[in-house]
C-alpha cells in the first residue's frame, strides 16, 4: 500500500489533492518552487468558478464544470463568492452559435439560468442575455486556507530537479516515496498527450462603480469579470489573450517574462476596442491597472476540451488539469488507483518479480 506520497506543485490541483490525501491518512509532502501556494496559473487567471456556460461545444467539459461547481461550494464554501449580476450575452453577428441553440445546449445539460431582456449596463448587437449563478474564486483566502491546512506537508521555495523511478520507490531529489503526483500542469515531466504551452495576458482594470460580469459567447470573443477586490476586474479576450504557442515550458516562460509596456498598451487597445463593440460605455467605467501574466497547458487538437485527465506511469501519476472546478475529478481518479491496491492486496506500482530483480541488483 502506497503510504508516502510526493506531490510536485502547490497550485489548486496539488493543494486539493494533498489536502484530500492527508484526510485519508497518507503521509504527504508537497514541493512548491515559489514561496507561497497558488502562485502560477492558479493565482493568475480569471478567477471564475465555472458552471459550464463557456463550453457549448464540449459536452464532457460542461458536465465536469456543472458537477465540479456544486462540489466546490460544498467542500470550500468560504473560498468563493456570489456575483450580483453575471451576464452571458450572445452577439447577433459574431457568435459561432445562435442564442436559441446556446440556450438549448445549457438547458439539456441541466445547467440553470435566467433569461432577461436587458441588464444594468447598455449593450448593443446582442441576440439574447442569460443570467448565470457562477462565482468568483477568492485566491488570497485560498492561499491562507491551504497554508494552514497543509502545514508542514507544504515545502515552499523548493524546486524539484530530479525524479528517479525504481520498481520499489520513486525518489524526488534523493528522498524516497511510494508514489509521485506531478501536479505542475505538465511543467515537470510533461504529459503523455500532444500538447502545447500558451503564455497569456489578461488585463487588470479598476473601476469605482459596481459593474456586472459580462461574458460574450460563443467563439473568439471577450469577457470582463470581477476579482476578490470589489474595484478590480480582469479583461480577457479569446484572440488577444494568448501571447504565443510553444512546445516547452522554458520557451513559454521566456515569452511571458519578455512582455513590455508597449505590448500591454497594445493589448489594452485591442481588448477594449473589442469589448466596446458590445458594451459602448466600457471605457468610461474602467482604467488599466496592469497585466496579469500566466502560462496555460493545452491539448493539441482537442477543440475546446478543458476537462481533466489523470495518467499513470508506474509510480508516477500526472495530472492534466482542466479548470479549477475539475479538481475533484483528478482526486477521484487518484483514489481509484490507490483503492486498487486495497482491493487486490497487490502493489499496482510494480510486480513482485520487479521488486525481486531490483533487490538483487543492490
Ligand atoms: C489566462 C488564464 C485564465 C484562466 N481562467 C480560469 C478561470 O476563470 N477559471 C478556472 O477554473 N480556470 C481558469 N484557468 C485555468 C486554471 O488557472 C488552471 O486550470 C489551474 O490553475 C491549473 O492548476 P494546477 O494546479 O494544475 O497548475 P498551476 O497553478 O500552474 O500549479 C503548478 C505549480 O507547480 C509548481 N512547479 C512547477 N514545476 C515545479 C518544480 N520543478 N518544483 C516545484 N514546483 C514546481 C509551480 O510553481 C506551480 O505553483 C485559466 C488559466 C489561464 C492561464
Amino acid at each position: 500500500m502506497a503510504q508516502k506520497i510526493a506531490i510536485v506543485g502547490a497550485g489548486w490541483y496539488g493543494c486539493h489533492i494533498g489536502s484530500s490525501l492527508k484526510s485519508l491518512g497518507f503521509d504527504v509532502v508537497i514541493f512548491e518552487q515559489h514561496d507561497r501556494p497558488l502562485h502560477e496559473a492558479s493565482g493568475n487567471n480569471q478567477f471564475r468558478l465555472h458552471l459550464g456556460f463557456h463550453y457549448p461545444r464540449h459536452h464532457r467539459t460542461r458536465i465536469q464544470s456543472r458537477d465540479g461547481f456544486m462540489r466546490f461550494i460544498e467542500r470550500y464554501p468560504q473560498l468563493s463568492r456570489e456575483i450580483p449580476e453575471n451576464i452571458y450575452a450572445v452577439p447577433r453577428e459574431d457568435s459561432l452559435i445562435d442564442f436559441q441553440t446556446y440556450k438549448l445546449i445549457m438547458t439539456s445539460s441541466g445547467i440553470d439560468f435566467r433569461e432577461v431582456r436587458e441588464c444594468s449596463v447598455p449593450m448593443r448587437g446582442i441576440d439574447g442575455i442569460l443570467i448565470a449563478a457562477e462565482r468568483v474564486l477568492l485566491i488570497e483566502r485560498a492561499r491562507r486556507y491551504f497554508e494552514q491546512r497543509l502545514g508542514d506537508s507544504l515545502r515552499l521555495s523548493t524546486r524539484v530537479q530530479k525524479i528517479e523511478q525504481t520498481p520499489a520507490s520513486v525518489d524526488v531529489d534523493g528522498e524516497r516515496f511510494d508514489l509521485l503526483i506531478d501536479a505542475t500542469w505538465g511543467h515537470l515531466l510533461g504529459l503523455p498527450l500532444k500538447m502545447f504551452y500558451e503564455p497569456t495576458m489578461l488585463l487588470y482594470l479598476e473601476t469605482q462603480d459596481p459593474f456586472p460580469a459580462v461574458t460574450l459567447v460563443d467563439g473568439p470573443l471577450t469577457s470582463v469579470y470581477p476579482t476578490e477586490d470589489p474595484n478590480i476586474y480582469t479583461l480577457s479576450s479569446v484572440p488577444h489573450t494568448p501571447l504565443g504557442r510553444v512546445d516547452s515550458p522554458e520557451a513559454a516562460r521566456a515569452i511571458r517574462d519578455g512582455v513590455t509596456e508597449e505590448l500591454v498598451e497594445q493589448k489594452y487597445k485591442l481588448m477594449s476596442d473589442q469589448i466596446s463593440k458590445y458594451l459602448p460605455d466600457f471605457r468610461d467605467h474602467f482604467r488599466l491597472l496592469g497585466p496579469q501574466l500566466a502560462i496555460k497547458t493545452k491539448p493539441v487538437g482537442a477543440f475546446d476540451d478543458r476537462s481533466c485527465y489523470v495518467y499513470r506511469r508506474g509510480r508516477t501519476i500526472s495530472v492534466m488539469s482542466g479548470k479549477i472546478d475539475t479538481i475533484f475529478f483528478a482526486m477521484e481518479q487518484i483514489v481509484n488507483i490507490l483503492a486498487a491496491v486495497d482491493n487486490t492486496g497487490d502493489d499496482p506500482f510494480g510486480s513482485a518479480l520487479r521488486h525481486e530483480i531490483a533487490a538483487r541488483r543492490v
